[in-house]
Formats: C-alpha cells, structure tokens, sequence
C-alpha cells in the first residue's frame, strides 16, 4: 500500500512558511512513524516547498488540517478524490469540525492518531473503513455514520522516533522534537487545552535524552510550554539535567511562560534548560495593556498571582531575569483586545525598546475552538462572509468596540515597521550576544530579525 502524508501551506504567509523552512514537521514525520513498515510512505511537506504529485499512484492520501491552512487543505483533497484516491483528514480544524471535514474526505481523525491510526489504516486495507476515528474524549454525539471511539488519550511511554529519514534533512535549519502534550495554561484564544487535554503527559526521560542523541543538528521542542505548571515541572527540571550531561551540545529553543520564575526551583530550572542548550525561548505576552491581559486569559502563564494588578515592571524583570540566563526572547502580542486603541501601539514600542525581546505583533484572531470564539460568535461579533483563510494575522475577524481592521493593521505595521529598523535589530542582536558569546547564537538572531524585516516589508508592499 502506498500512503501519501501532506503537510499544507497557505500562500501568501511569510511568517509561518518561514517556521515551515525552519524546523523539520513533527505532525507528518509522526504519522509516519506510528504507521506499519510495509506501507509504502511519501511526505509532501508543501510548507517546505514540495509541489503535490497528483499524477503519482497512491493508495491513500492522509492530510494534518489546521485553520490557517484549511482551504488548501480541502483543493488537496478535493483533487484526490475526484481521482478516485481516499483521504483521512485530521489534525486540529478536523477535530473542532469534523463535519465540515467529512465533506471533503472519506474519513477523519478527531484527537490524537496513537491509538486508532493503524486500526484506520488496516480498515481501509479491508475495505471497511469507518467514516471518524475519535481518539480522546470528544463527543461523538452529533456525528453520522460509522464511529470507532478510544476515549482515553493516548500515553506517551513507547512511542516512535519520527521518520525523519523521509525528509531531505538539508532543506531544514533544524530537527523537531517533542517531550510532552497538554497545556494547563487558560488562554481564551487558544484551543490547545481542549485539543490536547489540560493536564500534562510525559514522554519517558530516557526516550527523550535517546532520540535528541540521535539528532545530527540543532532543534526546535515544539511542546506549548517547556517549562511545565507551578504542579507539574519536576520532569522539566530532570530532563533538562540530563541534556546538559551530553557531551554533544545542541542548541534548541521553544516555547515557555515567564510565570516559571514562580514555581519552586524556576530560576533553576531556567538555568538547567539553559545549560542544556536552549538559547531563545517564545514567550505569548500577549499585550502590555492590564485588561487585555485579562481578556487573554494570560495572568497566569505571565506569573500575574490571583488579584495582583498588572504590573509591567515585574514582567520586564521577568523577561531579564531569564535574558541574563543567556537565553533570547521572542516575544508574542496581539492587538484587538476590547481595551487597546491606538495608545496600545507606543506601549508596545516602549516595551519592546526596554526590554530588547524580538518581537512579533499580530492581529487577535481566536481559534474556532477557543472560549473567545465561542464568546465572539455568542455576541454575534463574528463577521460574516469569511473565509477560513482569513483567520489568519493580520485579518480581523470579528467587530471591534472602536477599531477597523484597517486601523488595526496600521497600528500592527507602525510597530513593526519601528521596532524592526535596523538599529534596534542591531542593539538587540547585542544585548543578546553580550550574553551568550556564541557564533550559533549571534547569526541566528541576527538573521531571524533581517528575515522577519525583509517579511514585514514584503505583506505591506503586496
Ligand atoms: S497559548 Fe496559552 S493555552 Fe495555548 S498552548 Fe500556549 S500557553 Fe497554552
């Protein structure tokens, strides 16, 4: 049998399909590895410039869906099928809607492939393949047709290295791996803790420390946060003990929350994850501006304790706390929230300025799974006649109190066009060497901050 796995691209997105050159995709190189070795498998990640091969013969053609990519995903699909080719659809659009999906495949995967991928795989070879495979606790109530259901999520002990050796290793800056799934954190624009659950899965240490020994490269931990919750980070700190014992360093880097300086040993932890490689942490600030903080659902994640106001010093002191550590941060906002106006743009200019995070704006765009989506579409602030492809920054997707869209992107394009021109760039690339005196270092935050200028250019003269 011949499987054919697709990673889709949206065009017209610098900004991810940049992230899609950057580190090899786990979501395909994983399906791959949970799938039998005598099935025949070919990846086509279009995010790092593959052209689908509608003319090649395959069997089944298997397609991960996330919003941003969804509308490709579905012309993919689409072709395939009027060739009399079946396709699976899942991945996160799938799961949050799987009966939009339906129409475009034959079957769909909602939740977590582990447990029922190769039941799938064995129902096609016999001609009996069911219309949804659920592997989670997701509702299957309003679902027609076939249903095979795994409710319990699947443990994280045992599993496949990805393929990687499906990929052409040259074509990616760095290697991907993941340690943990689930996210405790309640940001309300973010469908995460539905889709992966709110508690925290664990693979095996030794797993982890085995497949990164393999690693030729540097590489991106694409866990939602690499630190753990305030319960729940004993695993962070002894993984990370252990990946400084290697004697082949790599650099890594991923996405974590400043509220790690609260937990018991967070400034330890934060040293161990430096001592063992990782050199540019992704932080969601979210916004500089306390209400919409709070509308963020981010108070927590930012170490903001229960009815503590905002305070923007002791974010900055945060942020320096864990630079000083010789780690860069990348730093996330969003405009949009009901409180930003037009002020919320030299705050966040002042902020980035002190701080000398790379920073990275984008317009506030809930995921349809999220609880701010639900709340938007509730109000009946959603606005019509919108395409999937538009959720995506910088389209806004919903009615604002006092701003258009319009004006939202012009205040997003002031702040980035100011705090990319080449001075800041230069003062931060700096202040981060000053650091970590590492060549790997110094060209990866020069060249990721000319690459996202050269971006930003780009979309406002399209
Ligand atoms: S955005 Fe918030 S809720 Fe979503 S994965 Fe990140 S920390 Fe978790």
């Amino acid at each position: 049998m011949k499987l054919n796995i697709i990673f889709p691209k949206r065009e017209n997105d610098w900004f991810n399909n940049a992230v899609g050159k950057l580190a090899m995709p786990v979501a395909p190189t994983y399906l791959a590895a949970l799938t039998p070795h005598d099935v025949e498998i070919r990846i086509t990640d279009m995010m790092a410039g593959d052209i689908v091969d509608y003319e090649e013969e395959v069997d089944l053609v298997a397609i991960t869906v996330r919003t941003p990519v969804v509308v490709q995903a579905y012309r993919v699909a689409d072709e395939f099928r009027s060739r009399d080719v079946s396709v699976i659809l899942g991945g996160p659009h799938a799961t949050v809607l799987p009966l939009e999906a339906k129409n475009h495949a034959d079957a769909i995967v909602v939740g977590e492939a582990e447990n029922i991928w190769n039941i799938l795989l064995k129902d096609f070879q016999t001609n009996n393949l069911k219309d949804f495979y659920i592997g989670g606790p997701f509702s299957s109530e309003s679902l027609p047709g076939e249903i095979y259901h795994i409710k319990e999520r699947p443990d994280l002990h045992g599993i496949p290295r990805l393929r990687r050796d499906l990929l052409p290793r040259r074509r990616y800056l760095m290697d991907s791996i993941f340690t943990s799934r689930g996210c405790s954190y309640k940001c309300t624009f973010c469908g995460n803790p539905k889709l992966f659950g709110s508690t925290l899965r664990h693979r095996p240490i030794d797993e982890v420390v085995g497949e990164i020994e393999t690693l030729p490269a540097n590489y991106l931990n694409i866990n939602d946060n690499i630190f753990g919750n305030l319960n729940d980070h004993q695993y962070y700190f002894d993984l990370y003990g252990e990946l400084a014992k290697l004697t082949k360093k790599r650099f890594w880097f991923g996405e974590g929350a400043l509220a790690v300086l609260g937990f018991d040993n967070g400034k330890a932890l934060v040293k161990r994850a430096a001592d063992s490689g990782l050199f540019r942490l992704v932080v969601g600030i979210e916004s500089v501006h306390g209400q919409s903080i709070t509308q963020a659902g981010a108070r927590e994640k930012l170490g903001l304790n229960h009815g503590e106001h905002f305070n923007a010093d002791k974010i900055q002191n945060s942020i320096k706390t864990i630079q000083d550590f010789g780690i860069e941060i990348f730093g996330f906002f969003m405009i949009g929230f009901d409180a930003d106006s037009p002020d919320t743009l030299r705050k966040i200019i002042d902020f980035c300025h002190k701080t000398k995070i790379i920073p990275m704006i984008t317009i506030l765009s809930p995921t349809p799974d999220s609880p701010l989506y639900e709340k938007f579409k509730s109000e009946g602030r959603l606005l019509s006649d919108l395409s999937w492809n538009q959720y995506v920054s910088p389209e806004l997707i919903f009615k604002h109190p006092s701003m258009t869209g319009k004006e939202m992107q012009r205040i997003r394009d002031e702040i980035l066009n100011d705090l990319y021109r080449l001075i800041p760039i230069a003062k931060r690339v700096i202040s981060t060497i000053s650091k970590r005196p590492h060549p790997i270092v110094f060209f990866s935050s020069l060249f990721t901050q000319l690459g996202i200028r050269q971006g930003v250019k780009k979309e406002q003269t399209v």
